[in-house]
Parts: C-alpha cells; sequence; structure tokens
C-alpha cells in the first residue's frame, strides 16, 4: 500500500471519527426505546464525541475506548482507497464503510442494526454505483437480493440466531460485492459466516460466552465483505 494512501486513509478517518462516535451513542440503545442524545452523567446534549471517548462537560467516558473507531475506520479507509480504483464506486464503498464502522459498534453493544443505519447505507451507496456505472449496477443489484434473500432465508429459519438486521445490512453489503462479480458475493458472504464462527468458537472456549448467548453477526458480515473485496480487486 502506497503511504500516501495510508496516510490520507487514517487522516479521514481520524477527522471522521467524532461524527460517527455521536452516531454510534445516539443508536446505542435497546429495541423500543427512544434514541440517546443527552449525557446520561450531566444531561449535556451529545452530537459528537472526540477520539478519548468522554463527555465534553462532565468527563465521563462514553461509548467504544479511546482511540478504537479512529483505528478502526482509519484502517478501512486506507484498505479501499489503495484497493479500488473508480473515484465512484470508491465514493460507494466508503460510504457503506462509514455507516458500517457506526452500525458494527451498535451492533456490538446493543445486537441490533437500526434501520435509519442499515436503509441509508444501502440508498446512498445505490446512488454512487448507479452514477459509476448504470450497467454494471443492475449486476450489483441482483447481487444485493441474492444476499439479502440468502440472510432473510435464515432469519425466517432461526430468529433467533439472525434477525431482520442482518437482512437489510446485506442490502448494501450485497451492492458492494455485487458490483465486483458474483465470486466476491460467494467469498464475501462465506468469510463472513467464517469469521463470525471463529469468534463465537474462541468466545466460547474462553468461557466468556456460554451457548445460549447469541453474539452480533453484523461486524462479521461487514469484515467478511471488506476481506472478499481487499482479496478480489
Ligand atoms: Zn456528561
Amino acid at each position: 500500500m502506497s503511504p500516501v494512501w495510508t496516510v490520507t486513509g487514517l487522516l479521514t478517518g481520524v477527522l471522521l471519527s467524532p461524527v460517527l462516535r455521536g452516531q454510534m451513542f445516539l443508536h446505542s440503545v435497546p429495541n423500543g426505546e427512544p434514541w440517546r442524545t443527552r449525557c446520561q452523567s450531566c444531561d449535556h446534549r451529545i452530537r459528537f464525541i472526540r477520539w478519548n471517548a468522554r463527555c465534553s462537560s462532565c468527563g465521563i467516558r462514553i461509548g467504544p475506548p479511546p482511540v478504537t473507531v479512529e483505528l478502526v475506520t482509519g484502517a478501512v479507509l486506507a484498505l479501499l482507497i489503495w484497493r479500488v480504483n473508480d473515484p465512484l464506486a470508491l465514493a460507494a464503498l466508503v460510504w457503506i464503510a462509514l455507516v458500517g464502522v457506526v452500525l458494527a459498534f451498535v451492533d456490538f453493544s446493543v445486537h441490533r442494526l437500526p434501520d435509519r443505519l442499515t436503509l441509508p447505507a444501502f440508498a446512498g451507496a445505490a446512488v454512487f454505483f448507479a452514477a459509476a456505472n448504470l450497467a454494471h449496477f443492475a449486476w450489483a443489484l441482483l447481487g444485493s437480493l441474492a444476499l439479502s434473500g440468502l440472510y432473510l432465508v435464515l432469519a425466517l429459519a432461526n430468529p433467533a440466531g439472525m434477525g431482520l438486521g442482518d437482512v437489510k445490512l446485506a442490502l448494501s453489503l450485497g451492492l458492494a460485492l455485487g458490483w465486483f462479480g458474483w465470486l466476491a458475493v460467494v467469498y464475501g458472504a462465506a468469510s463472513g459466516f467464517l469469521l463470525s464462527g471463529i469468534f463465537a468458537a474462541a468466545m466460547l472456549l474462553s468461557g466468556k460466552l456460554t451457548r445460549k448467548d447469541s453474539i452480533p453477526h453484523g461486524p462479521f458480515m461487514l469484515l467478511g465483505t471488506l476481506a472478499a473485496i481487499t482479496w478480489l480487486t
């Protein structure tokens, strides 16, 4: 990877992270509860959170640990900038990645993938992909339908294991993978299941999880997609 791209990706990640952390804070609430807008400790209105993960008013720790969001976002953006040349396709993927980082942290924290994030992720990416190449976009759309169709079948077969949030996330991930062809859709889906399986096995073996617990699948779907795109481009 050229150092220029690495630095560009990392800097963009660090610059955008206060917004991403703000969105994570807003959306990290259990199903059925209103979105969070204020610090639980001092009632300060929270829109952005700096890298140190503290309320700017009272200093209490909030959200993911310091520097994690910055590093994850920076690394993902650096990878995408390195691998993808078409600027509009890159814009589509960066958009999914930014919303995806928020979704991954929210899913880890409260086991849900809100529509308020999964649906804009798909809509924004669709606009950029369609602008890049309409015929290619039509094929990508088939990938999107195939992947979300697969997750819909899994969610209906075992509602405890997979949720409709995963189905809606698969819309944008299938679109991103479909842009790179069918092989990418297959690799991306398979890597997602493989990574989540490895994580579940590790958690069970280390005793941090029992068989009754469920693990969030969204972060692994996102990671699998990134792996497939990095590998196949
Ligand atoms: Zn506060």
